[in-house]
């Protein structure tokens, strides 16, 4: 593999131009950085963009040259560096260093869907706390509490503040939160399955 090929491999079009500020919409669909436009008509494609509105077209390498005017060579410098790639331009790559691509491309894939999961485990806690707030409070003072809406009452305030935190964070602070985001998960799951009256 050549240093053009492993950066393709490894840092695909999407990831790239939000790097860069493209503004990326609904369905991988951006806003064209190539002409004036108010409604995306550029299509990021996981390895090429195309742009229905001016016909720009090219991979990661491409869209980063045409970015910021450099050459190919130079914008694969600048990705390497952007994207902590550790490549070596100087020097023809071997097996060993395919084999890292390939892993460290698993690392990316494994993190992202991980992160995936992450985002949506805390929107789903924010979400269902609100609801139980709502929805279990009791009607009469005297009723005996649900132990959801005694849990949504203890951490409304924190499910807020570790959303909003996951969502700030970089990506070595979110993967401290791991344990956090795992209990919170169990949490939500073991409160939603039971039987929950009589607390009191
Ligand atoms: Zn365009």
């Amino acid at each position: 593999m050549t240093i053009f090929e492993e950066v393709k491999e490894l840092v695909d079009v999407p990831t790239a131009a939000c790097h860069y500020g493209v503004e990326v919409h609904h369905g991988n669909m951006a806003i064209c950085p190539f002409h004036h436009e108010r409604t995306p008509s550029c299509k990021l494609y996981e390895r090429n963009y195309h742009c229905f509105g001016c016909g720009a077209h090219g991979d990661v390498i491409r869209l980063v040259q045409e970015l910021f005017g450099l050459t190919p060579m130079e914008a694969v410098k600048q990705i390497n560096s952007d994207f902590s790639l550790g490549l070596d331009a100087r020097r023809p790559p071997d097996r060993a260093d395919t084999l890292l691509i390939q892993r460290k491309k698993q690392e990316r894939k494994a993190y992202a869907k991980w992160e995936h999961h992450a985002f949506e485990v805390l929107k789903d806690y924010v979400w269902t706390i609100r609801d139980w707030g709502r929805q279990y409070a009791p009607s009469r003072p005297e009723e005996s509490q649900d132990a959801r809406f005694v849990y949504a009452l203890h951490y409304a305030g924190y499910a807020e503040y570790i959303a909003n935190e996951f969502m700030l964070a970089d990506k070595e602070e979110r993967l401290s939160m791991k344990e956090d985001i795992e209990r919170i998960e169990k949490e939500i799951k073991e409160l939603a399955g039971e039987s929950h009256r009589g607390i009191n």
